[in-house]
């Protein structure tokens, strides 16, 4: 197994508190020595879905590694006196691509509607040379088709599988196929949306403020009930819990 260095709980759950560049290194050292790694890629509605749906609770905190995607995890985690850079799924899977590529590894790309993964897949196949698509499938498909996928993805062999259902559809899938074939697995949300250009990327002083969020709501007001319900709430949980470990951990309490 590859050594987890350092795990830190939020609100019950998991997040590995790696940079980039180690959670890169994580996923490049699995894929190496094919073990199976599920890589979840958590943000603030993650928990509060999981705060409802116990198989996905039970997910989180199972996968191998967890990054810390959210703004609202950083903050999170800051309340608590750790200083942890975010770490942005749609990076670490594009990044994972390239190394696919650098590599020779096979990739598979599952998730989107039809005619997003189609555009995904020539927009990365432009972009990164060399890479590998072993298998792609857009992600509308019934639970009848889902098996016949399945063995399609294991036939393609790939050691990188990245999975688009959004939260918590992409998170259980993975699970199912992690069990018959071992492979670096991430869950990716929306990113093959931003691959296939039909959703823009934050410009770089949205991300790097940490208002990427601000800026995808903005253009896509749908998001904006999926925030305002859940962001407020974890936020005060998030406030609460680090004054908890303060007062548990204060001298006079030792
Ligand atoms: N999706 C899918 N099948 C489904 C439901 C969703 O393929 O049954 C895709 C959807 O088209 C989108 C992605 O899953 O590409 C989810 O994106 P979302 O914005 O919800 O994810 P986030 O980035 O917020 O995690």
């Amino acid at each position: 197994m590859v050594e987890i260095k350092y795990r830190e709980k939020i609100q019950g759950y998991s997040v590995d508190l790696k940079t980039f560049d180690e959670a890169v290194a994580f996923i490049n050292k699995a894929a190496e020595n094919t073990e199976g790694l599920q890589v979840v890629t958590i943000n603030p509605e993650m928990i509060e879905l999981a705060n409802k749906n116990s198989e996905f609770a039970q997910i989180l905190n199972s996968s191998g590694l967890v990054v810390p995607d959210g703004v609202g995890i950083k903050i999170a985690l800051k309340l608590k006196g750790i200083n942890q850079e975010q770490v942005r799924g749609i990076d670490l899977a594009k990044k994972s691509l390239e190394l696919c590529s650098q590599k020779g590894y096979k990739c598979a790309l599952i998730g989107a509607k039809p005619h997003v993964i189609e555009k995904a897949v020539d927009n990365l196949k432009s972009e990164i040379s060399n890479l590998d698509i072993a298998y792609y499938k857009d992600g509308y498909f019934s639970q009848e088709e889902e098996e016949n996928i399945i063995n399609e993805l294991i036939q393609a062999k790939p050691q990188l599988v990245l999975v688009a259902l959004g939260a918590p559809k992409q998170e259980i899938f993975i699970k199912k196929c992690l069990e018959l074939h071992k492979a670096v697995y991430i869950g990716v949300g929306g990113s093959f949306d931003v691959w296939a250009g039909e959703v823009e990327r934050a410009p770089e002083i949205f991300q790097k403020t940490g208002f990427e969020w601000l800026y995808r709501t903005i253009s896509q007001p749908q998001r904006f009930k999926r925030i305002y319900k859940t962001l407020p709430l974890f936020l005060f949980k998030a406030i609460i819990e680090a004054v908890r470990d303060k007062f548990k951990n204060s001298p006079e309490r030792k």
